[in-house]
């Protein structure tokens, strides 16, 4: 037996994993309460025999009988996480607490989505995993930087006292079709405002970077790190190829062609300035780094997008 379960499979990167992992004959388990994903993303999985859509808030315990999990049930964009924060550290307090409890009692290997973010606004750059991150423990953004925080702290601990099989998956900024139109994040807002020839919204001055991933690229880190020996500790995935988010700005309008003005907003408090992923241990460990170019990505995203907006 081969039963995955996907938490969060209903959202942009659970919903591409459970693709990639039913083309692997995987039988899939998603879980999702539907909060930032949507049934949409799934809708051409219905009906497979392999794949099994549950209706599920992770923040209560879950029974089923698995051999693999994946953990990625939690609102990533800022807009989301911050519309109901006390529920965004329940998700990943709560949530990773059954998760862990589901993996200790049927044995399963579970495979946490930790991010970028528990660097917080860095110090070093680019990061590395031995770095302990600088992260503002009351500010808006910590109900999700802190509540990852205590994720990875809870599955080390189940792995020390337990023994659990974990991994944990630090994903930094990662785009690509099924971000929801409405997302808030910066790949998504920048196309679907070109595409609309609406202004795109630079927060601040833009000269905070960011380090882009294609979602394929991704989905292939989180399969390598869950199938790898003996890989307990955090493990960077990311693109190391930084931007500007000016220079985004101007990429998309180039690739979509639009003539929208680029106006500023008020930065986002504790926005950090910089990010980059040091990758030296996926490459070592994993054999993986990422293909896609941010031109070739941002060309499918746009396609897609183009889709979405006249459907
Ligand atoms: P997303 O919002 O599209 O997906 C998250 C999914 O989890 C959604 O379908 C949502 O409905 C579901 N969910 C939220 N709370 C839940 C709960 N209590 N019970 C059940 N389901 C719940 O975001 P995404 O970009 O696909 O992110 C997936 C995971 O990867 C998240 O854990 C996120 O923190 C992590 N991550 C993503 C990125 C990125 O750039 N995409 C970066 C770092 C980390
Ligand atoms: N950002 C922006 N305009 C937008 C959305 C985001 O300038 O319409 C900026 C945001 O302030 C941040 C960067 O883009 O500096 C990445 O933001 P996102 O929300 O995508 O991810 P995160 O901040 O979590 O890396």
């Amino acid at each position: 037996m081969n039963r995955i379960l996907v938490t969060g499979g209903a959202g942009f990167l659970g919903s591409h994993l459970c693709d990639f992992l039913l083309d692997r004959r995987g039988e899939v388990i998603c879980v999702d309460n539907c909060f930032s994903g949507s049934k949409e993303n799934i809708r051409h999985l219905a009906g497979r025999p392999a794949f099994e859509f549950i209706r599920h808030d992770i923040i209560h315990p879950l029974f089923v009988e698995v051999d693999k999990i994946y953990h990625l049930a939690c609102p990533a964009s800022p807009i989301h996480y911050q519309f109901n924060p006390i529920k965004t550290v329940k998700t990943n307090v709560m949530g990773t607490i059954n998760m862990l409890g589901l993996a200790k009692r049927t044995g399963a290997g579970i495979l946490l989505a930790s991010t970028s973010e528990v660097y917080g606004d860095p110090e070093v750059h680019p990061q590395t995993e031995r770095y302990w991150g600088h992260v503002n423990p009351i500010g808006l953004r910590s109900c999700y930087d802190e509540g990852k925080r205590v994720a990875e702290t809870l599955a080390m601990d189940y792995h020390r006292q337990n023994r659990v099989a974990i991994r944990i998956a630090r994903i930094f900024n990662t785009y690509g079709p099924r971000m929801a139109v409405k997302d808030g994040r910066v790949v998504s807002n920048f196309i679907v405002q070109a595409l609309r020839g609406e202004p795109l919204t630079v927060y601040g001055d833009g000269k905070q970077t960011r380090s882009f991933c294609y979602v394929s690229d991704l989905i292939d880190g989180l399969h390598r790190l869950m199938e790898s020996e003996d890989l307990t500790g955090p493990v960077n995935l990311g693109n190391p190829s930084e931007f500007t988010i000016l220079e985004l700005a101007e990429r998309i309008l180039e690739r979509t062609g639009s003539r929208s003005a680029i106006i500023h907003k008020p930065l986002p408090q504790d926005d950090p300035v910089q990010r980059c992923p040091d990758i030296r241990l996926a490459r070592e460990r994993l054999g993986w780094e990422p293909r896609v170019s941010l031109e070739e990505g941002l060309d499918r995203t746009i396609a897609y997008f183009k889709e979405k907006l006249n459907s």
